[in-house]
């Protein structure tokens, strides 16, 4: 959008009648390929004299499928995504032939590739990108077909970017990434730095002072040691919150899925997380229906994922990705089953948000309000916890950071009253 922004276009709702349709598509299941398709021709039928361009996994993965869309001008992979509107214009001129296809070889990129953020369009939260790519090829995972190998982006840049934001007004960065706990591997083998990890990231844009409260998005199990906990720990600013992808909690599963952990090592990553920082919210992605996984198999993973209480659950039902080494397993779940586990572990996901959420009353936590309701005179926001929190509140606390406690819970929300700092017992952070 900001690319288009800066030659002058004006970015309208997609279901407006526009002269360009950009559709960034996902490729991690099959409905999601749907989607995609069914996006490119919506474009066009509400102006069939637009130029229709898709860029993104899909398009990176199946540049051949994309490109026979009827209707689609311009395919862009999850590579030079710079060139987009050069190549849109290219397009307008009708001088070349329809559709452009520029889509590279994704496997050979080294370099992260820049497309800064300047003009946030939502100014409370900004999600500032460090790393691309994935060298995991989990069995089920289409990712590193599309974002190809993991490489982490230059750390200046990163840091101008989150500085822009928060003089822009944006009170919370969230660092987002594909394999967000391999940052600096990369840098560390090119330049032969010991200094610039992930801890050593979240403690340089801790110490930008307009910086309100830091999220990390997604950390792999194996990416998580003692330095990050402890930097976790020692830095107020960021969030009270790991979101580690679990994906079965089951051991032959996990094996199966190529996962480089046992449930054993999970537990302990979980348990250490825990001990060091007192009531911290972990939310995992949790996947059901892997090719072989037995009635048992699932019953473990329910178990585990129940022992372990998690505080927010995505949960996934196995879509076969072709050209991933789960697409052609024997013992394939059918769909019906996939469907009755998936049921089934929502709701334990469910339960366990309320649980977490009631887990709360009493204690003291911070929330980014995002939301005013003038109705019920109420805002709402997300506390550091990654809860949904509504509190008695103005207009005039949108987007700032306001230190509340927990009164009490409805469903999996949080309800609370606000706290002045300098009210005694004030203690998010562990300290008075
Ligand atoms: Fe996919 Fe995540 Fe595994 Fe990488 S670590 S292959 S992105 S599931």
């Amino acid at each position: 959008m900001e690319l288009f922004r800066k030659r002058g276009y004006q970015v309208v709702d997609f279901d407006s009648e526009a002269d360009v349709y950009c559709i960034n598509t996902c490729t991690v299941t099959h409905v999601a390929d749907k989607k995609s398709r069914q996006a490119a021709r919506r474009g066009k039928r509400r102006n069939p004299d637009a130029i229709v361009v898709v860029t993104g996994c899909y398009s990176q993965v199946a540049p051949e499928k994309v490109s026979a869309i009827r209707g689609v001008d311009v395919v862009v992979g999850t590579q030079g995504r710079a060139d987009i509107v050069d190549l849109v214009e290219l397009a307008m001129t009708k001088r070349a032939e329809l559709p452009l296809v520029a889509v590279g070889d994704i496997m050979s990129q080294t370099e992260f590739e820049e497309v800064p953020i300047s003009c946030p369009t939502k100014r409370i939260r900004g999600f500032v990108k460090v790393q691309e790519g994935c060298d995991e090829f989990c069995a089920y995972c289409r990712v590193p077909f599309a974002r190809g190998p993991s490489r982490s982006r230059n750390p200046e840049h990163i840091l101008e970017e989150v500085k822009r934001l928060a003089d822009s007004g944006i009170r919370e960065i969230v660092l987002t990434g594909i394999h967000v706990g391999a940052y600096g591997r990369d840098l560390e083998r090119a330049n032969d730095q010991a200094t610039s990890g992930l801890p050593w990231l979240l403690e340089k844009i801790h110490g930008i002072p307009t910086i309100g409260r830091i999220r990390l998005s997604s950390i792999e199990p194996v990416d998580i040691d003692e330095s990050l906990i402890e930097k976790v720990q020692g830095l107020p600013k960021v969030a009270r919150h790991f979101h580690i992808p679990l994906q079965s909690g089951d051991d032959e599963v996990l094996k199966r899925m190529g996962r480089r952990y046992q449930t054993r090592d999970y537990l302990r990553i979980v348990e250490r997380i825990r001990d060091m920082i007192p009531d911290v919210a972990v939310t995992t992605d949790i996947m059901v229906g892997f090719p072989g996984e037995t009635e048992e198999n699932f019953r473990k993973s329910y178990e585990f994922a129940r022992s372990l209480k998690f505080s927010r659950m995505h949960v996934f039902k196995f879509s076969g990705r072709p050209g991933t080494r789960a697409f052609n397993m024997k013992n394939q779940v059918d769909s019906k089953t996939r469907h009755f586990r998936s049921e089934k572990m929502m709701q334990l996901a469910q339960d366990l948000e309320s649980e977490f959420s009631r887990s709360l009353v009493g204690k003291d936590e911070e929330v980014l309000v995002e939301e005013y309701k003038s109705r019920r005179k109420l805002v709402a926001g997300i506390g550091s916890r990654y809860t949904r929190i509504e509190m008695p509140g103005g207009e005039d606390l949108l987007g700032t950071l306001v230190p509340v406690r927990v009164v009490g819970t409805l469903g999996a929300v949080v309800i609370a009253e606000r706290l002045l700092p300098h009210e005694e017992g004030f203690k998010l952070h562990g300290e008075k």
